[in-house]
């Protein structure tokens, strides 16, 4: 019986495959994650905390041109928005580097430059959303704002408001039932538009302003608070998020509850997995890029020609080729998969979809229709990453986003495999992917964690 078992492939939860030790250790590892997701709700707040976790594991700063040797260990943070992390193993760099590869932007609503106006006595900020939104799950709930204003001369003020129990928070109305009978007819796409999503930030006139004494009355307030003037906001990088914190999920509080786990998800275990893995063989990298939500494009996302500039300097100062360091490198691209839905169980195929629980996934291919975008990894890639997690008795399964046909996504993946990288996308399974609270399992978010360590050290 055993040996026929041994014959079929069937995905098990890490309650049922690793036991209660791991499952305890999720729980507290959880912990520190909760921590970071509160910490880091924007790209820069990530890579402000990146910085304090690689600082305080012994990461120096790298510049390029910096002697390096085996065992050190560097961080390069690009413009506060990205962050490369990356330990020299002994064994020669032709061999190549172990690269993770998580984004840590979130969908988001994002100020216009030119934001306030007045109406009607209220007054309200503009904004343009980012990423993939479903636009009328960010209405009527309280939101902070988070993000920089740059001065003419270049002095940088940081804002966050609406975080502290003390703060104010702000807020996008939404229509009342009463009146919806005219919107409850349109469809989803047609009924919320983006410039809709203006945000209410006062209603209080200024005393002796005889002009947009409201708008007068915030402009005041960001004065008196930033030192700021409304031109200062054409320099600017501000977001709504959702003010609230993570929060464990269920009465088994076998979950977590918050804001842009796609993709801390992957973020949080790939930096803490590379802190935690010392004396390796291979060199490591654990690369933490921005605008992901947006096309990867930009100086900061993964299209950069940031990543092969850093391999090159690594090739160079040790000695080796870049173009066969590359060859010879792998890559974990970690972001977050779809988890498998019972409520929308129509749009997922269930023997291929990630399920909660069920440890990390590992889509193959991404893509949508005839998997269009896709890097594909090649099956020896992934029999490689299998008896990397399998001997490291780590619980994965394999992942693919919806049905056939019903719609698709992509990740970083392919512009690291576009780099001459072997690539494979390996990372957590969310529900409510892109909603201003997602939602993950501890387990998962462990296994993550796990795959990591035991692919650096691989
Ligand atoms: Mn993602
Ligand atoms: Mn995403």
């Amino acid at each position: 019986m055993s040996e026929l078992n041994q014959l079929i492939y069937e995905k098990k939860t890490v309650y049922e495959k690793a036991g209660k030790e791991v499952v305890e250790a999720a729980y507290e590892y959880a912990k520190g994650y909760v921590k970071f997701l509160d910490a880091a709700k924007t790209e820069r707040e990530a890579v402000a905390e990146g910085v304090k976790l690689a600082e305080a594991a012994g990461y120096r700063p790298y510049q390029f041109g910096d002697a390096i040797k085996a065992g050190d260990k560097f961080y390069y943070n690009n413009r506060n928005k990205n962050i490369f992390l990356f330990r020299i193993g002994t064994e020669p760099i032709n061999n190549g580097i172990r690269i993770t590869a998580a984004h840590i932007d979130s969908p988001r609503l994002d100020l216009k430059q030119v934001p306030v106006y007045e109406d009607n006595g209220m007054c309200f900020l503009k904004t343009h959303y980012y990423g993939g939104i479903r636009k009328y799950q960010w209405l009527a709930l309280p939101l902070a704002l988070h993000g920089v204003v740059v001065k003419q001369s270049g002095e940088v003020v940081d804002v966050v408001i609406g975080e502290d129990e003390t703060d104010p928070v702000l807020y996008i109305t939404d229509l009342l039932p009463h009146l919806a009978a005219g919107q409850n007819e349109k469809n989803i796409a047609h009924a919320f538009v983006g410039e809709k999503l203006n945000i209410l930030v006062g209603s209080r006139p200024l005393d002796g302003a005889d002009k947009d004494a409201v708008k007068m009355g915030v402009l005041r307030y960001l004065n008196d608070k930033y030192g700021i003037i409304e031109e200062d906001l054409l320099s600017a990088e501000l977001s709504l998020v959702p003010a609230a914190k993570a929060r464990d999920l269920g009465f088994d509080r076998s979950m977590i509850c918050g804001y842009g786990h796609d993709d801390r998800v992957c973020a949080y275990p790939s930096i803490t997995a590379m802190i935690d893995t010392e004396d390796t063989l291979h060199t490591n990298m654990c690369l933490l890029v921005d605008k992901e939500e947006t096309g990867s494009d930009g100086v900061t996302g993964m299209q950069s020609s940031l990543i092969t500039d850093l391999i090159t300097e690594i090739a160079k100062a040790l000695g080796g080729n870049e173009a066969t360091v590359r060859a010879n490198s792998k890559c974990l691209s970690s972001d977050v998969t779809a988890t498998f839905d019972p409520n929308y169980a129509d749009v997922y195929e269930h023997r291929n979809s990630s399920l909660l629980g069920c440890g990390i996934g590992m889509c193959k291919y991404t893509g949508s229709r005839g998997k269009g975008g896709t890097s594909d990894a090649s099956a020896e890639l992934v029999a490689w990453v299998r008896r990397c997690l399998n001997e490291a008795g780590v619980v994965w399964q394999t992942s693919e986003l919806g049905k056939v046909d019903v719609g698709g996504g992509g990740t970083v993946a392919k512009y690291m495999a576009n780099h001459n990288i072997d690539t494979v996308d390996l990372g957590v399974g969310v529900l409510s992917m892109h909603a201003p609270y997602e939602v993950i399992a501890k387990v998962d978010l462990y296994e993550a964690y796990r795959a990591f360590k035991a692919f650096y050290a691989f």
